[in-house]
């Protein structure tokens, strides 16, 4: 822990480390959802929506690991446990047990318009208190915001491509 870094954050680090630590199972729920339903997605555009999905759980895994370097420096430790994600989580888990496209991208887009709130009230929070996690947040903040683009734009192709064949 770097005690000057530390020392600088205007606000309750404790309570700074918990919440990130929430959004911390939220990335790793998130990653897990879009790996797994890459997989076993079924229906039009198939091949898109794996790619998409794929991608997006790069980054979801991306995302978590920026959230552990910062609960590190902030003197924290990030969840140990795959069962604390369950505990901590702001979005929960949806299992895609439907596995059609348009059933696993409503899924989705739900788990990132949670995040999305998440993430707005992050920055919220630490906007005049800590500008590092700021930063970062919104640095998140802009992939949340660009992944529901990316998901909304998909269902809608596949609308126009059923109602084109219709
Ligand atoms: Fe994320
Ligand atoms: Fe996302
Ligand atoms: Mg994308």
């Amino acid at each position: 822990m770097g005690t000057k870094g530390r020392a600088i954050v205007g606000m309750d680090v404790d309570e700074l480390v918990e919440l990130l630590n929430k959004a911390f199972a939220d990335e790793w729920l998130a990653y897990y959802q879009y790996w797994v339903g890459a997989i076993v997605a079924q229906g039009p555009m198939r091949g898109a929506v794996f790619a998409e999905l794929t991608e997006h759980a790069a980054d979801e895994l991306r995302h978590a690991g920026m959230l552990a370097d910062r609960i590190i420096q902030l003197g924290g430790t990030p969840l140990l446990s795959p069962e604390d994600w369950y505990k901590m989580t702001n979005c929960g888990y949806e299992p895609p047990e439907d596995p059609y496209v348009e059933v696993l991208l409503g899924q989705n887009i739900e788990g990132e318009q949670c995040a999305i709130e998440v993430y707005q009230r992050l920055a919220e929070t630490t906007k005049d208190t800590d500008p590092l996690t700021y930063n970062m947040v919104l640095q998140i903040l802009a992939d949340e915001v660009e992944h529901e683009e990316d998901l909304q734009a998909l269902v809608e192709d596949i609308h126009l491509m059923k109602s084109r064949h219709a």
